[in-house]
């Protein structure tokens, strides 16, 4: 049995503590044979400037729809709005477009299954917390900031989201629940089963396999009322028929919690695949800030976007020099599974020529 044939089946009864596995080994075999015409996606949060790792995973993404003659469509998630800035958002479009990289739909276009930023889609959220909530699948967590780092050492963390919830408020009974309630609103947490895990094959990475459990209960709703990525961007995938989700490898660890909620809602997972993360020479990450590395940095500086497009490319393997080049003379060389893996260290070379103004 596949994933898609096991909808409405396993959900929650008693506050999820009584559940049927969720697919297990069977999520191997998620969106890879999936017919649909190929929709993909470039998501980026307004809360600062690309840079080059981000035009990495745009530039990915963007080819791997269009070498496969699909769309590719461009969503704002803003859905954080303290840390978000709408001259954030004008400029990643702007920077983009001077990449060379173009879309079908977007929060500038429009198209037929907007609106195409997070900020104007809370009543989806809401719809899709509702279910999960009839479901059987969320539970009050009124852990506070202090409590939860008390447990920071807890084991089995996944790496983007920090260490696992041990479970705490899942526990709790009505009395004390209705105790908790009185003093603080709560953030809604999933349930994850208790038995069975996730696999799935990763375009990039190849098949990954996760423990039951794995990460512990995760947030869907904080505490302030913000709807969490994890159930956003599912819903929003799904909402816009995205059948390749292309992202960058810091979210490899958070698409167990993704399929488990594709699972819950009764939705098509889609195939996903993890782009290497571009560091520094000496293997630490890219400073956010570093001007240097931002597109709008480097064309404030006069690079071309040809000579970014070229060392991107030259990155990936797709050519044996970095020369200029337009992401549309890339066509056909896109091999998702002959990608480095995990992350690609920024060579010296390129980094001292945008120092000094040569790249
Ligand atoms: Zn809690």
């Amino acid at each position: 049995m596949t994933c898609g044939q096991d909808r409405g089946q396993g959900r929650g009864q008693d506050r999820g503590l009584e559940r049927r596995p969720v697919c297990g080994q069977e999520r191997a075999q998620d969106g890879a044979h999936d017919r649909r015409p190929v929709r993909g996606r470039f998501a980026p949060s307004p809360t600062g400037l690309l840079h080059l790792g981000n035009a990495f995973t745009a530039l990915v993404a963007w080819l791997h729809a269009r070498q496969a003659g699909g769309a590719f469509v461009l969503r704002m998630e803003d859905i954080d709005a303290a840390r978000s800035r709408p001259s954030y958002a004008e400029q990643i479009l702007a920077d983009l477009r001077w990449l060379g990289i173009d879309w079908d739909e977007g929060p500038d276009v429009g198209g037929p299954f907007g609106p195409y930023r997070q900020s104007q889609r809370g009543n989806r959220y809401e719809a899709a917390l509702a279910r999960l909530q009839a479901d059987g699948w969320l539970y009050p967590c009124y852990c506070s900031r202090a409590e939860l780092s008390a447990i920071a050492s807890a084991p089995h963390g996944l790496a983007s989201e920090g260490p696992a919830y041990p479970g705490r408020c899942r526990r709790l009974n009505e009395a004390e629940r209705a105790r908790r309630a009185a003093r603080k609103t709560p953030a809604l947490r999933f349930a994850l089963p208790e038995d069975g895990g996730v696999s799935f094959v990763d375009g990039i990475a190849g098949i990954q396999t996760f423990p039951p459990g794995a990460g512990g209960d995760f947030i869907v709703k904080r505490a302030d009322g913000v709807v969490a990525y994890q159930l956003a961007v599912v819903v929003d995938d799904a909402d816009m028929a995205i059948t390749d989700v292309v992202r960058g490898w810091d979210l490899l660890d958070s698409t167990p919690r993704q399929l488990y909620l594709y699972q819950a809602l009764g939705l098509r997972a889609p195939r996903f695949a993890h782009v290497p993360l571009l560091v520094n020479p000496d293997g630490t990450r890219l400073a956010k800030r570093d001007a240097l590395l931002t597109l709008a940095g480097m064309r404030a500086a006069g690079v071309a976007p040809e000579t970014v497009v070229g060392w991107l490319a030259h990155l990936a393997g797709w050519m044996e020099e970095p020369e200029p080049v337009r992401p549309a003379e890339l066509m056909g060389r896109l091999h998702l599974q002959k990608l480095p893996r995990g992350e690609v260290r920024l060579p010296a070379e390129l980094l001292r020529r945008l120092r000094a103004g040569s790249a």
